[in-house]
This record gives C-alpha cells, structure tokens and sequence, in this order.
C-alpha cells in the first residue's frame, strides 16, 4: 500500500488567487460555500445564475454579485462549474463553451463531465478540480472558524503551466489546506467516488438495510423493532467507526457483538457480493455506468423515477417516518447540518 504526500498551507501561494476574477456557477451546496468563502477572503468573485434563480437572493444577500451565467465566464478567467452533474454538460455547451477564453481555468467538485467526455474542454484552458470531502454547509462551518476540511485536487489540462497553482490556491481560499490536500486524477477521483456510493454508502447501505428489516418481519418481529435494529442503530456504529476506525466501534461495543461482527459478516458480504462489486467497478471504469445513467436523464429519467417512488413506499418508510416523528432531537437536525 503506497501513501499520498499531504499538502498543506506552505505548499500554496495564495498570490495566484489574488491575480483571478473568478465566476462561479451555481449557488447551491457547494457554490455558496466557494462563492462566500472566496468573497470573503478578498477574491473577486461573481456568481453566475439562470434568469430567475431562486439562489440569487442568497447571494446578493452575502454581497457577491449575480449576473447571468454567460457574462460571469466572459468576465471572469476562473470559472467553478458548481451546478448539478446533470446539468453542467448542456449549460457547458450552451452557455459557458462560447464565453471561454484561451488560458481560462475550469474547475470542477467532481470529475463526472470530463471523465467521460460529457464535456470535453479546448486544449487552451486549464482544466482542474478541487474537491472538498464534505457538503458545502461543513465546508463553510469549518472554514469560517479557522479550519478546513479535506480536499481533492486533480488537473485534466495543464494549458498555462499554472494548473497546479491555482489547484492549491483555490483549495487554500476553502481553508482545505489547514485540514489536508491529496493530489488524484478525474479518474480516480470520479471511478472511487462513483463505486463508493454505489458499492458501499447508498446503495450497499441502502440494501444492507432493507433486507436486514424485511429478514425480520418476514419472520414475524414488529417492524418497529426491525427499524430500531436495521436503521436507527445504525448512526450509533458509524459514529463510532468515523471516530476510531472499525477498531475503535469494536472496542466500544460488547464482546458478543464484536464475535458475531467477526463470524457473520463475511457471510452477509460473501463472494457473491465481492464479485458483484467487481463487477460494479468494471462497469464504472468501462463506462458503461456513466452511459447508461446520461441516457437516463436525457430521457426523462422513466427508470429513475420509477425506482424512486418504489424506495419512497416501502414499509421501512412508513415505519420509520411514525417513529421518528417522536425523536424530538431530530425535529431542528436540518439546521445542524
Ligand atoms: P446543488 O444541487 O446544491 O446546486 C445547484 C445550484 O445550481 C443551484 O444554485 C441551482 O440554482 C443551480 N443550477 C441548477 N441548474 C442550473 C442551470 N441549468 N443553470 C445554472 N444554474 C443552475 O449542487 P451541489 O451539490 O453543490 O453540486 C455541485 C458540484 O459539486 C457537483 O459537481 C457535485 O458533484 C460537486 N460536489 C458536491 C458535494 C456536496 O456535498 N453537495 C460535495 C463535493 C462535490
Ligand atoms: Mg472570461
């Protein structure tokens, strides 16, 4: 196992922002979180939104400018394509493409687009990407009271010779570099991030879950003690292994739990379920994944729609949504997030 160089607030020269007007598109998760946190730190920054945007007032409101999406990449020489995945290949080519400039910079939270050609940038741009390891809310928490939270930093085109540079500035002016830095490749930034929700936070999770819930009711327990095993526990062990690792939520729990983690897990997560995350993989690193999910969502998304409402009935919901209407602590959770 080979260990990344974590790079960190010396390793950034945040001269190389002071030089930039940067636009970023998109107010949401992330975009507000760029946009305020640069604004704030003396960049000159605008944000760019469609006309009519129910994020505009927000960010009037923190006193960045609000121009629509074409004149804030003319205007600007960095540009930070913070709109949803879905999205961004259409507003490129429609909106950001014709306003470009030769030795712009593009930046990118995820590498979806590029990766798989959605987008496919001219060779006179700086392509790159900074992303943080949390959601924009954390992201801004952190890094207003001094801190920061890691990062990603990737270049897919080097056109100036300073792709780098304004990599490690950009992630500096998030306050990333107080938290820590890796340098990866849009390809393994977008492959792992892809398997990884796939594979083992939503939808191995999700599954996990479920099939854990209708084992028991199957068998005949209530379903609201079913939810309490299957879902709500399930915060408790991952706080615990968020904390310390794996080590340190089998420390904490009782020794009968430890043994059935160690002789009925590789059960539940066999052979069968390593083949199928291969498989997973493949289908990611191929391509075959990202094609299928485009022609999703240029088609209206039928199958998505579908599944979506199909996840939203099942008893577990029903369940849980009774349940958790008396847990008093998650009434103002939202806000705390
Ligand atoms: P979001 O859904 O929170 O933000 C959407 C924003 O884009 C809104 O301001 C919306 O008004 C605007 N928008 C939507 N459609 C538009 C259009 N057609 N034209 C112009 N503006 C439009 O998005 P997000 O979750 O912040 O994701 C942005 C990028 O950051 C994505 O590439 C995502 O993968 C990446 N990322 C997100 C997170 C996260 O925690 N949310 C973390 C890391 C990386
Ligand atoms: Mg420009």
């Amino acid at each position: 196992m080979s260990t990344a160089r974590i790079l960190t607030v010396d390793d950034a020269n945040p001269e190389v922002l002071a030089r930039k007007k940067v636009a970023v598109i998109g107010y949401g998760s992330q975009g507000a979180a760029h946009a305020r946190l640069l604004h704030q730190g003396g960049t000159d920054v605008r944000v760019g939104l469609r006309e009519g945007s129910a994020s505009a007032s927000a960010a009037r409101k923190a006193g960045i400018p609000v121009v629509p999406v074409a004149d804030a990449v003319a205007e600007a020489n960095l540009i930070a394509v913070l709109i949803p995945d879905t999205v961004q290949g259409r507003v490129y080519r429609e909106e950001i493409a014709p306003n470009l400039n030769p030795g712009d910079a593009l930046l990118f939270a995820h590498g979806f687009n590029v990766h798989f050609d959605e987008i496919q940038p001219s060779e006179d741009v700086d392509v790159i990407m900074v992303a943080p390891k949390s959601p924009g809310p954390m992201l801004y928490r952190e890094a207003s009271q001094g801190n920061g939270v890691p990062a990603l930093i990737a270049i897919h085109q080097d056109a100036t010779g300073h792709a780098r540079d304004i990599a490690l500035a950009y992630a500096h002016g998030l306050g990333s570099t107080r938290a820590g830095v890796l340098e990866t490749t849009f390809a393994e930034e977008t492959e792992t991030d892809l398997f990884g929700e796939q594979a083992v936070l939503c939808g191995g999770l999700s599954a996990l879950i479920q099939a854990g819930f209708e084992t028991l009711v199957d068998a005949g327990y209530q379903p609201e003690v079913a939810y309490f095993e299957c879902l709500h526990e399930m915060k408790l062990i991952v706080d615990l292994a968020y904390q310390g690792g794996l080590t340190g939520m089998r420390e904490r729990v009782s020794d009968t739990a430890e043994w059935g983690d160690y002789v009925s897990g590789p059960r539940v997560i066999g052979k069968e379920s390593r083949k199928a995350m291969q498989e997973i993989l493949d289908e990611i690193r191929s391509g075959a994944f990202a094609r299928r999910w485009i022609d999703e969502w240029e088609g209206d998304a039928p199958e998505f729609n579908r599944m979506r409402a199909e996840g939203r009935s099942h008893p577990l919901e029903e369940v849980g949504t009774r349940l958790r209407a008396r847990m008093a602590w998650l009434q103002d959770a939202e806000e705390k997030s």
